[in-house]
């Protein structure tokens, strides 16, 4: 931190004028006195021989005369644009304007950086003043930090699906364009699979929607522990899933989606005292990766058509299947 300090710009207070004082003590009297010392501090032109006569002969009082005193020269030197006063009577140095001016350019810094997201930096002087600062910049960074987790936290569950705690609707529109892109498909296309639980209204209506929650919870939960870590899961509406398969090859996504529907048909589900088995029909398609021009929305329209084609194809030559495009 800069801090200059020019010798000859100190100024040093004279002596003040010996006074012989009362020891008048009333409350009234202080009270003037105190008046007087506040209207002193604010005049430039203030002279000692100004001082009232009731006032300049308190006894024992010189301590309080000599501080008026360095006050009055103190602010007559400010005043006069000083970077610095001394008083040599008292043997102190009153802090300097240019150190002051120092300060304040540092802490108008300081302000600045944490503004801009730099909510470590601290002040040391001016006493209490620093210690607010530093606990106002202290609990900013712990709020912005809160708020950010938060924001974070918020925005997940804003993708994702409250029973299952797969992705939702929402999200399959907003990952498109990444799952869509080249990067995602450096073979130039992937696999987008559409599957339904088959008969699961009759489950609803057996067991209860209770038990149909916790159908569709173990169903989107197998599918997602068998789906590689880059393949996404989306529950697309009731009890219907879209699965992407980024950079996969047809071939590779229905021997995956078979394997998917095998461990879906292996699985029971404990409900209460019931084990129950389910089954699920899945409808595959293949999908190019989009160039930057094209309309990612539009073209996923037309695979999720052409999946839920297959998809119906898949329930009407049985169930517990899996179709993809035909050739
Ligand atoms: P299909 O084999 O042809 O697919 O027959 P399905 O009975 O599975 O199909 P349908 O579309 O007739 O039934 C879907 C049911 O899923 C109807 C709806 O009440 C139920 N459902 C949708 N969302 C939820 C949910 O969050 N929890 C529960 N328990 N049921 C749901
Ligand atoms: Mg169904
Ligand atoms: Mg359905």
């Amino acid at each position: 931190m800069e801090e200059t300090t020019n010798p000859s710009a100190v100024a040093t207070a004279a002596s003040a004028p010996e006074v012989d004082a009362p020891s008048v003590c009333d409350s009234e009297y202080i009270a003037r006195l105190v008046r007087h010392l506040y209207s002193i501090v604010g005049l430039s032109n203030y002279k000692i021989k100004d001082l009232p006569e009731e006032f300049a002969c308190i006894r024992n009082a010189r301590e309080l005369h000599n501080m008026l005193w360095s006050i009055r020269e103190m602010a007559a030197a400010l005043a006069t644009g000083e970077l610095e006063f001394a008083s040599g009577e008292r043997g102190f140095t009153m802090g300097s304007l240019k150190a002051f001016q120092s300060n304040l350019r540092h802490l108008t810094w300081q302000a600045q950086r944490i503004a801009a997201g730099e909510y470590q930096h601290r002040v040391s002087f001016l006493g209490d003043f620093s210690v607010a600062f530093n606990q106002m910049a202290e609990q900013l960074a712990g709020r912005i930090a809160t708020l950010v987790h938060e924001t974070e936290e918020y925005k997940d569950m804003s993708f994702k699906d409250g029973l299952t705690g797969v992705y939702n609707r929402k999200a399959f529109s907003q990952l498109a364009k990444k799952f869509l892109s080249h990067e995602a498909n450096p073979s130039g296309s992937g696999v987008l699979v559409m599957c339904d639980i088959d008969h699961f209204k009759k489950i609803n209506d057996t067991y209860g929607h209770l038990c149909g929650d916790e159908v569709l919870r173990a169903f989107a939960g197998r599918l997602t522990a068998a789906l590689r870590p880059t393949d996404l899961c989306f529950r697309y509406g009731g009890e219907e899933f879209v699965l992407v398969m980024p950079n996969t090859l047809i071939k590779q996504g229905y021997s995956a989606t078979e394997r998917l529907r095998a461990a879906v048909e292996a699985m029971r589900v404990e409900f209460e005292n019931c084990r129950l088995q389910i089954t699920a029909s899945f409808g595959l398609t293949e999908f190019k990766f989009c160039t930057a021009d094209s309309d990612p929305e539009a073209y996923l329209v037309q695979c999720l058509q052409r999946a839920d084609a297959n998809l119906y194809r898949a329930k009407e030559s049985g169930r517990n299947r899996v179709v993809a495009d035909a050739g």
